[in-house]
């Protein structure tokens, strides 16, 4: 090229035979060719930019649509199992329940156990998504897990009251007396006010006399430990050879006329221990079992405290 003249002159070599050829172009042909093969390049490399970036854009929103199609199947399968936890958590509830009427507790009202779901919505397969919806959604979850969460506490919880209740009542029942103190034995004198066999007055019975041969078995009527033991005693006055047991909870009980003594001052007992034998020690008739319930240092009658009386 020479740009001292008005032409230009390209020269070019053949790659089979090595010769030189040369075109000779007008200046102003030349720019003119220059601009039409920068054009063509120029709209080539645009022509690639736009197809391409149509070409990745379409991959991308093809991603984001099976993405969002999986999103949404999870969301599925998380509801699917929000509601068999929920499900769980109403039967654990509806037991408690049950438990607590058993155990005498308080009902927990279902404002306490916080039931409601309030405004979530389960989604199902159907529904589109868009981004704020699936946001949303995923709140929806996390409150509704939390409050899932809270109630399953709370019937932990309660769980334990009613284990503890359950507890404390075998306790209250272990050491209550409900039996009577001999098998098969007769009540012969009920309590309350009554014309005295021997002194022939009015006065008042603080127990009941059940009638049994000499010697026959007498049993700790409920759990507890004996509190006082009485041997020595003055013929035809007061009851005799006795034991008291206190139970606790106030509760405490005698057993008087006694022949024979089987316990111990302060031994522990348990309900249907052999703790003395019949006899007619103290002021009585005949052999007998003179059996007081006394609570809180009150006379009860022992009838009421005879659970297994038909
Ligand atoms: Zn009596």
């Amino acid at each position: 090229m020479n740009g001292m003249q008005s032409k230009v002159k390209i020269i070019y070599f053949s790659l089979r035979d090595s010769k030189a050829s040369q075109i000779e172009l007008s200046r102003r042909k030349f720019i003119s060719l220059s601009f039409s093969a920068f054009a063509i390049v120029l709209l080539l490399v645009s022509a690639f930019l736009a197809f391409s970036t149509n070409f990745y854009q379409d991959l991308e929103i093809s991603s984001l649509a099976k993405l969002n199609k999986h999103l949404n199947a999870q969301l599925v399968g998380l509801n699917n199992e929000l509601i068999q936890i929920e499900t769980r958590v109403n039967d654990l509830e509806r037991e408690d329940d049950e438990l607590r009427i058993i155990a005498d507790l308080p009902k927990i009202d279902s404002d306490t156990r916080d039931v409601g779901v309030g405004g979530f919505t389960y989604v199902n397969d159907e529904m589109a998504m868009d981004s704020k919806d699936l946001m949303q959604q995923i709140l929806g979850y996390q409150q509704v897990l939390d409050k899932m969460e809270r109630r399953i506490r709370l019937a932990q919880i309660s769980r334990e009251q009613v284990r503890n209740k359950f507890g404390e009542n075998a306790r209250v029942l272990k050491h209550t007396p409900s039996i009577r103190p001999i098998i098969d034995g007769r009540i012969r004198d009920k309590f309350g006010m009554r014309i005295h066999p021997i002194l022939d007055k009015i006065r008042n019975h603080p127990g009941v006399d059940i009638a049994a041969e000499r010697g026959t078995e007498i049993f700790a009527s409920a759990a507890g430990v004996v509190e006082k033991v009485v041997t020595k005693y003055t013929l035809n006055r007061g009851y005799g050879k006795q034991v008291i047991i206190n139970h606790g909870m106030g509760l405490r009980t005698r057993y008087g006329h006694l022949s024979k003594i089987l316990v111990t001052k302060g031994e522990k007992v348990h309900r249907w221990q052999p703790i003395g034998l019949v006899g007619d020690t103290g002021l009585a008739t005949g052999p007998h079992l003179h059996y007081e319930v006394i609570k809180e240092g009150k006379k009860q009658d022992p009838l009421r405290y005879m659970l297994d009386m038909d």
